[in-house]
């Protein structure tokens, strides 16, 4: 039995970029840390590779614990000598590659491999992985009939029992991976040449740092990079970025005059370097001017569950499960503040819509910071729920985007940083307002610790997550207000 030296994750990592691999396998603990995003990411992944086991119910598992890989590759032999004729988590190890197939069944003398992903699409990458596995599978003990990835179909609608077979779309790629055997050995010589090398770290940032995934060494390789610096210029490519940078030019002062930046983006450079605040008082008044009181200021949360947990909803779908509702009624009149953060014990949308309809039943504008978001989550409860399809028209019809100004530049200060998004656009506006020291930071975050709750029994984490949750997005419809008082100011 021979120690590996790379796994499928290892092998995608070398094809991004060798100073990945080299860092991964040689320095784990400079990796970034893990944010709770991408942790969460990891447990769906998890989560839904069991799931999919049940599609081919029965098996036995052959890796209890990924680290202890000859214990696997022993266990996977004997299941397979003893006919077992469906495995999950079974090891292989050829040419230095450890591979852990997710599913694999025995159809006469032949198996069938699965490979189970989380997304709703097969992407490129997906195919290397497949064709990893196939390359050491297939040079190993077994025969392989055909090989297959299974992933989430999106145009499945739960109706009662969740029905996994409609779930999940089953779809061989074998014709796509055995082109791609020559690629994977030649691949893997090289990136076995890669780990021995003494040293590889003088490999420069690039495009591959986001391609196909964002490298997890980030903070070590960038760490020269300042703060602010030209890949923080909007919309602007990342390649046009990256020649900027290779040329020497990497903060904005450094850009030169004659430049092929298009106005807003030369509008940004310009305000940094001058320290400039642009005001266009014209287009502000124009806007304010289509916004009426009352107003309510209103924010949605949503989480997204990639296996639909109710009734009527789709995998992936986003499912509003709390809202924040300023409301005043005219200009300097006291504020009022209206919530709702759903119970996780079922389909909270009946009541989240009953609730918001009945706090914005009255006239005046409602205020939103981005409207494709919250009119788009209307719109899909409309569609599901058609008996308030009629009175969630009305609340659509009167609302109006707060981003606006931003957007469109017509009010820009340097420290916005050529963003418009609200966590940029308060701190710029009114530093004294922060996310900072809330519990919940960002809706990211917020949907994940949602989704928790339905699984989370201790009743103080429970309070703690639904506290956290209250005072984020409440922070969201204050901020509204204040930045819509700092437009008022400008007047
Ligand atoms: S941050 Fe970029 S250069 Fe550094 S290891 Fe990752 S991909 Fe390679």
């Amino acid at each position: 039995m021979g120690k590996h030296l790379l796994s499928k994750s290892s092998f995608i990592k070398g094809i991004q970029c060798e100073k990945q691999l080299f860092l991964y396998k040689y320095h784990y603990d400079w990796m970034d840390k893990v944010s709770e995003n991408l942790q969460a990411v990891f447990k769906r992944g998890t989560d839904v590779g069991v799931l999919a086991q049940e599609l081919f119910p029965g098996g036995k598992i052959a890796t209890d614990d990924p680290k202890k890989s000859d214990a696997a590759i022993n266990k996977t032999s004997k299941l397979i000598d003893e006919n077992t004729e469906v495995i999950y988590e079974a090891a292989f190890l050829f040419d230095g590659i450890l591979v852990i197939s997710d599913i694999i069944v025995k159809i006469g003398n032949k198996w069938k491999i699965y490979e189970v992903k989380s997304s709703t699409s097969i992407s490129d990458t997906y195919l290397i992985d497949a064709a990893v596995q196939y390359y050491v599978l297939s040079n190993s003990s077994i025969e392989i009939e055909d090989i297959s990835i299974i992933y989430i179909n999106n145009q499945y609608v739960r109706s009662g029992e969740l029905d996994i077979h409609s779930l999940f779309n089953i779809e061989s790629v074998m014709n796509l991976i055995i082109p791609k055997q020559e690629f994977i050995e030649k691949e893997t010589s090289r990136l076995k040449e890669v780990l021995l090398r003494k040293n590889i770290l003088g490999i420069p940032i690039g495009t591959q740092c986001f391609d196909p995934y964002a490298c997890s060494f980030f903070s070590h390789c960038w760490e020269n990079v300042p703060d602010y610096s030209v890949f923080d210029i909007a919309n602007l490519n990342i390649k046009k970025k990256f020649e900027f940078y290779n040329n020497g030019i990497v903060n904005l002062e450094d850009i030169p005059e004659a430049n092929d930046l298009n106005d807003n983006q030369r509008m940004q450079v310009e305000s940094h370097i001058s320290n400039k605040t642009i005001i266009k008082m014209k287009e502000i008044k124009q806007f304010l001017n289509t916004i009426k009181y009352p107003i309510y200021f209103m924010d949605f949360e949503t989480f997204m569950p990639a296996v639909p947990l109710f009734n009527n909803a789709r995998p992936y779908q986003q499912i509003p499960f709390q809202y924040s509702l300023h409301f005043q009624k005219k200009s300097g009149s006291r504020l009022e503040h209206h919530e709702f953060l759903a119970e996780a014990n079922g389909d909270p949308r009946d009541e989240f819509i009953t609730k918001l309809l009945k706090d914005t039943k009255d006239i005046g504008t409602i205020l939103v910071y981005n409207k494709s978001f919250e009119i788009s989550r209307l719109k899909e409860i409309a569609k599901d729920f058609p008996e308030f399809a009629y009175e969630i028209e009305e609340r659509i019809s009167r609302i109006v985007d707060l981003m606006i100004p931003f957007q469109k530049r017509y009010y820009y200060k340097p420290a916005m940083k050529g963003s418009y998004s609200i966590k940029k656009v308060l701190p710029a506006l009114i530093p004294e307002l922060k996310y900072d020291d809330l519990g919940i930071k960002e809706g990211g975050t917020a949907s994940s610790a949602f989704e928790s709750l339905y699984y989370e029994s201790d009743l103080f984490k429970i309070e703690e997550i639904r506290n956290n949750l209250l005072n984020y997005c409440k922070m969201d419809t204050q901020a509204m207000v204040e930045i819509f008082n700092d437009l008022i100011n400008l007047l």
